[in-house]
């Protein structure tokens, strides 16, 4: 086991460093916001994937298809060979990739422009990581994938990610030196073997967004738009898509409502294609499909309300299936304070509740289910120290933030002044002694008292016999100044969808191919389930554009 714990050997100089992750936490902070501990709303399943906050037993409104629109209300048609649905990053990589192969192609968008958000690509393999002397064992990393998602998945979807992921990032890459965006793998990946992450973690650094504050993926997403302009494809904002056109068992086209609250039809020669994004917008969906999490406090999808699930509707009204069982949240434990780590955790009634050392959804359901959706990271004045020895055996997303990446080194003037910012914020509590600590949470303090000094004894005696924690990982709460760090959990997206198959063409539950319609990025299913695994940090932005990839290669046969 401690082989296993072993960091890899490996050239840094790929890997973004110092500077760069300390404006990766402050960009981090600006993107993901701090929110207040608020009480859970509820919202109570019926079992069934439905919920009685909103449809307790009627059917969800959008089984029914509406009524079609017919040609007298159309106003303009427009035909190209290729027509994308949603100008975010999978459908702006699938009109490139389908511009550049030559195709005419029209992209139709209900906002005033494209969308992007994020830090990092998340893929099986590229030229940046074979340069840095690493290779993912895509295999055992495949397994997991599997594993985590309860073998629900397609999986000959998941092998086309593992297999073609790697090319697709290349064709970004060559886009960004192009650009003047450097490429870098982001170190902090975790190194436990249970919950292990692969460094495939793309991020983009030095470009004009990242450089004005905004999320770094979005040089990735302008330079694939530039090139998808440069090679010819059409963009239509304002423009919302209503409904798809069928002809026999043919998807021939989309209207949408334009700006003027006319019709448009765009005609598809070869096919249309859904990047519509997730269900974020549509609370009945959410209610429906993602009852475990419809009711989290803090939801973090932008733009807000953009994504009603658009594109699962009209896909299901076209003939296509939707995914089985509920959709996976990809969930972040650090809607309140950034810094938690492994350290002890308790929730608003002075409990521990669970194995602190884990991955991020992990964590962050556990703070779901607490109380007022909330529970507070607990440390001492030798938190770096701590955070530093369990590092080599854990880390990953949201939890090695404050690490200087690429040294190896600790940032501990970084990490302390995140700290202290979360304390400054009312995100976190600072006190002398456990008990005014207790007071400042608003814990009962006897409970409190009583957990530290339980999960003293434990670290003391190097094991935790009630949540099996590893014993790196016992820091135990004894120097003042103590810390309460409040840790609650946020919604970045939901990642379940239409079925596709992988030429990404939409099917019915049967496997059948709609004609002419095609799905990509989180519109698309079966790719994820249950879980959305993160062995591969950034895997739905790396999604995103290996399927966008893919597709133009699709429709350039079609
Ligand atoms: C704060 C934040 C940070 C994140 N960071 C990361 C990260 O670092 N790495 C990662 O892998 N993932 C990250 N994610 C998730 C990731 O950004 C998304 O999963 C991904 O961008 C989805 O891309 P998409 O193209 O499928 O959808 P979107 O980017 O949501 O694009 C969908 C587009 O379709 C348009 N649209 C919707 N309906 C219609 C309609 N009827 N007609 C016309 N247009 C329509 C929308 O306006 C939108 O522009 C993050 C998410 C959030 C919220």
């Amino acid at each position: 086991m401690e082989e296993d714990r072993q960091e890899k050997t490996i050239d840094r100089r790929f890997f973004l460093q110092g500077a760069g992750a300390a404006a990766l936490v402050t960009a981090m902070t600006s993107t993901f916001g701090l929110a207040g501990c608020a009480p859970a709303k509820s919202g109570t399943s019926d079992g069934n994937g439905g919920s009685s906050a909103s449809s307790p037993k009627s059917e969800p409104s959008w089984f029914t298809s509406p009524e079609p629109i017919i040609d007298s209300e159309i106003s303009e048609t427009i035909e190209t060979d290729v027509v994308v649905v949603g100008a975010g990053m999978a459908g702006i990589s699938a009109a490139c990739s389908s511009a550049e192969r030559g195709l005419s192609v029209s992209v139709i968008e209900r906002g005033e422009t494209w969308s992007g958000r994020g830090f990092g690509m998340g893929v099986a393999d590229s030229k940046i990581v074979r340069a840095a002397g690493l290779s993912i064992d895509r295999a055992k990393a495949q397994k997991y994938w599997i594993h985590c998602c309860g073998s629900r998945v397609n999986e000959s979807l998941v092998s086309l990610f593992f297999n073609r992921s790697g090319e697709a990032m290349d064709w970004v890459i060559d886009k960004c030196e192009k650009g003047g965006v450097s490429v870098l793998l982001w170190d902090g990946y975790s190194r436990d073997p249970e919950f292990p992450d692969e460094p495939g973690y793309h991020v983009f650094f030095g470009g004009p967004e990242q450089s004005a504050g905004r999320d770094w993926s979005r040089d990735a997403t302008k330079l694939i738009y530039e090139d998808s302009l440069a090679a010819g494809a059409q963009y239509y904002y304002e423009n919302t898509v209503e409904l798809l056109r069928k002809e026999g068992d043919r998807v021939v086209g989309a209207i949408a409502k334009s700006a003027d609250r006319s019709y448009v039809l765009y005609k598809a020669t070869k096919g249309v294609v859904l990047a519509t994004g997730d269900i974020s917008g549509d609370q009945e969906m959410l209610d429906y499909y993602a009852p475990e999490v419809a009711h989290c406090n803090s939801k973090l999808y932008t733009p807000i309300g953009f994504n009603s699930g658009d594109g699962h509707k009209m896909g299901l009204w076209a003939g296509g299936a939707m995914q089985e069982g509920h959709f996976p949240p990809m969930l972040h434990p650090q809607a309140g304070a950034y810094q938690q780590s492994a350290f002890l955790s308790v929730n608003q009634n002075g409990e521990r509740f669970f194995n602190e050392a884990t991955w991020v959804n992990g964590k962050s359901l556990s703070y779901l289910r607490q109380p007022g959706q909330c529970a507070y990271s607990i440390f001492d004045k030798n938190w770096t120290d701590d955070n530093l020895a369990g590092l080599p055996f854990g880390g990953g997303m949201f939890w090695d933030t404050f690490r200087v990446m690429g040294s190896g080194q600790w940032d501990a003037a970084g990490g302390q002044a995140g700290v202290d910012g979360a304390v400054e914020s009312g995100m976190g509590f600072k006190a002398d002694s456990l008990e005014e600590l207790a007071v400042a949470c608003g814990i009962p303090e006897d409970s409190f008292l009583s957990t530290v000094k339980h999960y003293n004894e434990l670290c003391a005696a190097g094991v935790d016999t009630d949540f099996g924690k590893d014993k790196v990982f016992l820091a135990p709460v004894v120097e003042p100044p103590f810390y309460a760090m409040k840790a609650m959990p946020a919604i970045l997206t939901i990642v379940g969808g239409l079925k596709v198959d992988t030429n990404l063409n939409v099917t019915d539950a049967d496997g059948k191919a709609v004609e002419g319609l095609f799905a990509v990025g989180n519109v698309s299913g079966d790719f994820y389930a249950v879980d959305y695994p993160i062995n591969i940090p950034g895997n739905s932005q790396g999604r995103c554009i290996t399927w966008g990839y893919l597709v133009g290669e699709t429709l350039e046969k079609a």
